[in-house]
């Protein structure tokens, strides 16, 4: 499956996180790998993103956008690292 650089991430996110996500790092909960957002894998579809870990594939973060409401499923970071 085709996908593109988390950078693309940055426009769904913006709408929750004030701040540049592109460059928050965040570690991997599957393989412990630590690497800014915009090195993972994003995927999406017409009900959302999947944001996978660029080292071992495992899913990192996923967004869907439903009746003006934006669902965050970040169970696959151990930690979100932001720049304030
Ligand atoms: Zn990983």
């Amino acid at each position: 499956m085709d996908y593109l650089d988390g950078n693309a991430a940055a426009g769904l996110l913006s709408e929750v996180f004030a701040v540049d996500v592109t460059s928050a790092r965040g570690k991997c909960a599957h393989c412990g790998d630590v690497s800014v957002i915009a090195k993972a894998h994003l995927y999406t579809d017409d009900h959302g993103m999947v944001l996978r870990c660029a080292v071992c594939g495992d899913v990192i973060a996923m967004a869907t956008e439903r009746s003006s409401r934006l669902c965050l499923d970040l169970r696959g970071l151990d930690w979100l690292e932001l720049e304030v």
